[in-house]
């Protein structure tokens, strides 16, 4: 990891959180810069974090997951591209710094390079 494309819905990348064992409150009652702070001194190196985010984004969850909190997740959610996830065809997807799209729908996500082609675009 990380790998080209990948289900989040497929849990296995969980096996290689950074967290895993950590004391640290990822889903605190309260969400602040200070504890996304904290959390990223996790997530910032964590090889599964494209991961974590899009299962965080596909299951709508609170908390500090792949290196942001809900608030920063919501935002993500409208910077939405045009084309579609050629899994579901959704248009709900979200790109990460590290260049990932991630399906919000599906929870499909692929390199912005490696992105697989609707039959339509193979066809052009
Ligand atoms: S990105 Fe952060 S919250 Fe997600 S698995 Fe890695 S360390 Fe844990
Ligand atoms: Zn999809």
């Amino acid at each position: 990891m990380p790998q080209d494309s990948f289900r989040a819905a497929d849990v296995g990348w969980q096996r290689e959180a950074n967290c895993d064992g950590a004391s640290f409150d990822f889903a605190p009652d309260v969400e602040t810069s200070s504890g996304l702070d904290a959390a990223r001194t996790w997530c910032d190196p964590c090889p599964v974090r494209a991961e974590c985010l899009a299962y965080a984004l596909l299951y709508r969850m609170s908390g500090y997951w792949g290196g942001t909190d809900t608030a920063e997740r919501r935002l993500l959610g409208y910077a939405r591209e045009r084309v579609r996830c050629p899994v579901c065809r959704s248009k709900a997807l979200i790109k990460t710094p590290e260049g990932h799209e991630i399906c919000q729908a599906c929870g499909m996500s692929w390199t912005s390079t490696s992105r697989p082609r609707l039959p339509e675009e193979a066809a052009g």
